[in-house]
């Protein structure tokens, strides 16, 4: 039978289909469970299903973007704060440990897209990737969708942008340079803090973010420009001065296009996931975070000082503005200067007082 999810890698790395399928409410036919046997993906569980666009039309945001590509569903990289959890329930699926472990590979997407972007009606338009959950999350690494997505917008010239976390990004950096010649192309990393601590109890599955600064100036240096979107600052837990001044600093000396705060937003459904983290690693938080989301947004009083802090420091430590979907020449390695290492900031770091209680735990939240 033509299988279209079968990979060259089906006998050395997956379990082969053992004719289990799974009917996943949103997917027409049933979905080809798998299960993988490397130590690297122990606990993971992959559905692979046949989806019926790739090319998805969101609602207008203030992100600047209409047309997403999500070839996956859940991500392994379990951040304790991830806006996208809520959308594994629409698959029967639950928020916490299925978002982290199950996860939807659609398998013909790369075929999708071919045919999408050559309709007469398609747009052009930009697409951004990364949006939703990880294009580069630990699956992709052995599905290499991603591949075939950046193969067709290059070939079809269709500007696209790449939020990610993940420093699989420089397997394609070929591609990502191949675009950028010819059309716009940019791409982020997401780094909320370069605090060791705080990166390993929030963001588990994810590379140590200074790996990603590396990353991003490795890109930088070949044309493909790369920033930072700050996101998400947890205030009370990756705000103090220390922390932002490290994170601002690192990212200004990898070279960032551009540095964006965004402070933690918990919208419902993800509130449900983050409250009993907040109990098991922050109990002292719980609290004040009950009053301060009493909505999804923290209130001005909080946000604010933040953001303005981060602006503060970027111009301080002379960082670009951005975001930029410019094409940027590529500049000799000279030019900027390389990533901090990891054992440099966590020394950086190392010595600064744990945390201390924000002024915003002991005073009445504003807003
Ligand atoms: S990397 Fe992004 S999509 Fe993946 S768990 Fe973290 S926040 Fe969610």
């Amino acid at each position: 039978m033509f299988y279209p999810g079968r990979m060259r890698w089906d006998n050395q790395l997956l379990e082969p289909p053992q004719g289990e399928t799974a009917r996943l409410p949103l997917f027409g036919q049933e979905a080809i469970v798998r299960r993988v046997n490397t130590p690297e993906f122990k606990g993971m569980t992959f559905y692979e299903v046949q989806a019926k666009s790739t090319i998805n039309h969101v609602k207008p945001n203030n992100m600047g973007f209409s047309w997403t590509i999500n070839p996956y569903r859940g991500c392994s990289h379990a951040c304790s704060y991830c806006f996208a959890r809520p959308t594994h329930t629409y698959l029967d699926l639950n928020a916490g440990i299925d978002f982290e472990t199950k996860i939807i590979v659609k398998v013909n997407a790369v075929e999708l897209l071919r045919r999408e972007l050559r309709k007469p009606s398609w747009p052009g338009e930009h697409i951004a990737m990364g949006t939703n959950t990880d294009n580069y999350q630990r699956a992709e690494g052995r599905y290499r969708l991603m591949q075939g997505i950046l193969s067709e917008l290059n070939a079809n010239r269709n500007p696209y942008s790449i939020l990610t976390k993940s420093t699989l990004i420089q397997r394609d950096l070929d591609l990502l340079v191949e675009g950028a010649a010819v059309t716009d192309v940019s791409t982020s990393f997401s780094v909320g803090t370069v605090d060791e601590e705080v990166w390993r109890k929030t963001e588990p599955g994810t590379p140590h973010p200074l790996k990603r600064l590396e990353v991003l100036s490795k890109l930088n240096r070949a044309g493909v420009p790369c920033g930072i979107l700050m996101a998400p600052v947890l205030p009370g837990i990756s705000d103090s001065p220390e922390q932002l001044t490290a994170t601002v600093r690192a990212a200004a000396e990898a070279g960032a296009t551009h540095i964006t705060p965004l402070v933690l937003h918990l919208r419902p459904g993800v509130k449900e996931e983050f409250l009993p983290w907040l109990e098991r690693e922050y109990p002292e938080l719980v609290p004040p975070y009950r009053k301060m989301y009493r909505g999804s947004n923290a209130p001005k009083s909080v946000a604010e000082p933040i953001q303005k802090a981060v602006y503060a420091l970027r111009d301080q430590h002379g960082a670009r503005r951005g975001p930029s979907h410019r094409r940027s020449k590529p500049v000799g390695s000279a030019e900027l200067k390389p990533a901090p290492q990891v054992e440099q900031m966590s020394l950086d770091l190392g010595d600064e007082p744990k945390r201390q209680v924000p002024k915003w735990v002991t005073e009445e939240v504003k807003d």
